[in-house]
């Protein structure tokens, strides 16, 4: 009995160590974050909005570490981050999600598990505040891998997630961006005829803020890895167009055995290069690092095809690697003496100021 005390009182000293750092003996965790790539300039970015993307990403990155230190799940992580981005105005994910060519927003979201593959994903959803929420629900409680629209939102309702109207997920900034695209449309519009008109809002997305995408990946003490996924999509889509985000082995994938991966780029191109997978698959098949496969689908493969964005990922041991072919991304980690790191552009992530 005595012994059992002890042991009790061992594990509780230990649960209770410090987010700051990671005692010596418990297993590898890890955590990293992407919030959008794209043509994020420097000169475009008041020094005032790069500190606060720089804190939003530090306070999303501690609380999933603060889950994974607790001995949490991976998917709880993932969760918990991607909710504090999803509630971000800064993000194009949940509040601040960008506008659809008919001035709702439609949004998408999946999460997955390396353990047994499990996997959740919503798409086109208009009224659920928390979507990486539901898409865990749908892994959980459903049977299914994917709900849409209207059905995906009575689900949201009946797992009693919060329903919000649509005037939550309006910001002043994506409202511009949808106002600027329909203007220089309706000018291109009458200079040439609009030939394929679903992709016509494709050519003309203003270059600097197209994306804002927010993902995560995660590796718990018990060695699982889950990657989650969250959007807006972009800006002026149409006629309920779906993105990568949603889309398991494009935007989002995770295997214990290979890596777990969050996308964000220009979706249409994502999807036809199965992103997500296929750097797992690379990893998997071709015995090659994490960084060199994700170098090979990002800045080759999708290169090739002219399809512009980036990743996040984490291999089993819980390395982050990042790679993007867009000038810049969003994107952060904390190493394993629980240092934050962030970054935006090119160069080096930088250290949390303190
Ligand atoms: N991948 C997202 C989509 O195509 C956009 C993004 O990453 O910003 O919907």
């Amino acid at each position: 009995m005595r012994v059992l005390f002890v042991f009790v009182m061992l594990s509780m000293s230990t649960w209770a160590v410090s987010s700051e750092k990671k005692a010596i003996s418990q297993p590898p965790f890890a955590i990293a974050i992407h919030g959008g790539a794209g043509t994020i300039l420097k000169e475009n970015l008041s020094p005032r909005l790069e500190r606060a993307y720089h804190k939003k990403m530090t306070e999303a990155l501690k609380a999933g570490y603060e889950v994974l230190v607790m001995g949490g799940s991976s998917v709880d992580a993932v969760q918990t981050t991607i909710v504090i981005l999803e509630d971000s105005p800064l993000f194009n994910a949940g509040k601040g999600s960008v506008f659809t060519h008919e001035k709702t927003n439609e949004l998408d979201a999946s999460i997955m598990e390396g353990k047994h593959l499990n996997a959740g994903a919503i798409s086109g959803v208009s009224n659920v505040k928390n979507p990486i929420k539901l898409a865990h629900a749908v892994m959980t409680q459903s049977k299914h891998v994917m709900l849409s629209g209207g059905g995906a939102e009575v689900f949201a309702e009946k797992n009693g997630l919060d329903i919000v109207d649509s005037g939550y997920f309006y910001t002043e900034r994506r409202w511009n961006q949808l106002m600027r695209v329909l203007k220089d449309n309706s000018k291109s519009s009458r200079l040439s005829e609009d030939k394929d008109d679903q992709f016509s809002g494709l050519k003309s997305w203003p270059d600097d803020d197209k994306f804002g995408t927010v993902g995560a990946v995660a590796l718990d003490q018990a060695g699982n890895l889950a990657a989650g996924t969250s959007t807006g999509g972009m800006t002026n889509k149409k006629f309920g167009r779906i993105g990568d985000s949603p889309v398991i082995g494009a935007g989002t994938y995770a295997d214990n055995n290979a890596c777990a991966v969050s996308a964000t780029g220009h979706g249409e191109y994502f999807i036809r290069a199965s992103v997500a997978h296929d750097i797992c698959a690379r990893v998997l098949y071709k015995n090659i690092s994490l960084q060199q496969a994700a170098d090979e689908v990002i800045k080759d493969k999708l290169v090739k095809m002219k399809g512009e964005g980036g990743v996040v990922a984490l291999d089993p041991k819980g390395n982050p690697v990042f790679s993007f072919n867009s000038v810049g991304m969003y994107r952060g980690y904390i190493d394993k003496d629980g240092n934050v790191y962030t970054g935006i552009f090119k160069e080096p992530l930088k250290t949390e100021e303190k």
